[in-house]
């Protein structure tokens, strides 16, 4: 579930707004999006992934809200890091290559 935008790092370009499929955020102008309806979130990653700035952070379990202690470190380093994970963002790699769940399909036939 999408938890925090960082005031820090959004640029206000909005490209999360328009990533969103279910309209979570509200666009504010010259600010940071509002997380304007956060039980709306499916926790897609998207607008993560579309964030140049690395100015989201979306918890991974999709049925609760980050703890206190996950809302902590992710002002610290979680940011961005599912993005990073998968080699967006500029002077990263992609690691879809290194995907191997398409096992789980080819075992499953
Ligand atoms: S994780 Fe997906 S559904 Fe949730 S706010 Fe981001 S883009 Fe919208
Ligand atoms: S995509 Fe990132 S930088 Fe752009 S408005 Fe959203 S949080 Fe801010």
């Amino acid at each position: 579930m999408i938890e925090l935008v960082s005031a820090e790092r959004c640029t206000a370009c909005n490209i999360c707004v328009n990533a969103c499929p279910t309209n979570v955020f509200d666009a504010v102008p010259d600010g940071p999006p509002r997380i304007a309806r956060q039980d709306d979130c499916q926790t897609c990653f998207m607008c993560e992934l579309y964030c140049p700035e690395d100015a989201l952070y979306v918890a991974p379990i999709a049925d609760r809200g980050a703890t206190a202690e996950e809302r902590d470190a992710a002002a610290v380093a979680l940011m961005g890091s599912y993005r990073s994970a998968i080699g967006w963002g500029r002077g990263r790699r992609s690691t879809a290559s290194a995907d191997a769940s398409f096992e789980l399909l080819r075992r499953a036939h």
